[in-house]
C-alpha cells in the first residue's frame, strides 16, 4: 500500500533500524519507545490487523511467532520476559493501520494497560 509507513519499511523506501528479516516478515525498532526494548513485528504484506490475519494463511501467523521469538532472544529480553501487544482498531489505540506486534521488554511492565 502506497501511503503506509510499515509497507515502506518492509520495501526499505523509509528508513528503520530492522532487527531481522524474512522474505514474509519484518522486525524492527519502534521509533518512540514505550520501554528499554521495543520492536515492532509485521507481515509485508498489507494485513490491517488480527481480525485480518485471521483469514491468511496459518503459516504467516506462525511466522510471526517465531520473528516474535526470535526478536525477543536477540534483543536479551527472552529470560526476564516481555509483553507482545497488537493494538486493533479504534477502541484498541491502533494508529496505524498494518498489522504489527509490539514488544516490549527490558523493565518491569504493569497491568491493567491504559
Ligand atoms: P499503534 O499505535 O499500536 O498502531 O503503534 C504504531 C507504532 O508505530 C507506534 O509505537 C509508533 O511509535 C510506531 N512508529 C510510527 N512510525 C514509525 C517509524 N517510522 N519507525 C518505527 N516505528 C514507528
Amino acid at each position: 500500500m502506497t501511503d503506509c509507513i510499515i509497507c515502506k519499511i518492509a520495501q526499505g523506501t523509509i528508513p528503520a533500524q530492522k532487527i531481522l528479516e524474512t522474505d514474509t516478515v519484518v522486525a524492527f525498532m519502534d521509533i518512540a519507545p514505550q520501554a528499554p526494548v521495543h520492536g515492532l513485528v509485521a507481515p509485508k504484506a498489507h494485513i490491517r490487523n488480527v481480525v485480518e490475519l485471521a483469514a491468511h494463511s496459518p503459516d504467516l501467523s506462525q511466522e510471526l511467532v517465531v520473528a516474535i521469538a526470535e526478536f525477543a532472544r536477540q534483543s536479551g529480553i527472552s529470560d526476564d520476559g516481555f509483553r507482545v501487544v497488537a493494538n486493533t482498531g479504534d477502541d484498541g489505540g491502533q494508529s496505524v493501520d498494518h498489522l504489527h506486534f509490539h514488544v516490549l521488554g527490558g523493565r518491569s511492565m504493569t497491568w491493567p494497560p491504559g
